[in-house]
């Protein structure tokens, strides 16, 4: 990593900015959609299983957690990726109008 955090921060922006570019274009290419999710979501603090959200888990050193509600065991990163999913599966649900009730609990996909 570059000693100047603030360039190497300015590089990493770039770089994620091409990410976004390009999977814009690919999924336009390919007929697909791209949904935002806000950025202080806060996906990996939520139980993907039962939707209690942990506010306790901001310390990004925990790795993994119980979750004090439903008891499951979650990988931070899973979890947080399975959250991102539900989250843009709500925002397509609402944009073609198959769900109505978007307050229900997460992971009732089955
Ligand atoms: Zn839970």
């Amino acid at each position: 990593m570059l000693k100047n955090h603030k360039l190497a921060k300015s590089l990493s922006d770039a770089s994620l900015q091409e990410i976004i570019r390009q999977l814009i274009y690919k999924s336009k290419w390919k007929g697909k959609k791209i949904y935002k999710i806000d950025t202080y979501y806060p996906s990996s603090q939520i139980c993907s299983k039962c939707g209690y959200k942990n506010e306790k888990i901001k310390n990004l050193n925990i790795r993994h957690y119980e979750c004090p509600k439903c008891h499951n065991e979650l990988d931070r990163d899973y979890n947080a990726s399975e959250n991102i999913m539900f989250e843009g599966l709500k925002q397509y649900m609402k944009e073609v109008k198959i769900w109505t009730n978007c307050n229900s609990k997460q992971g009732n996909y089955e």
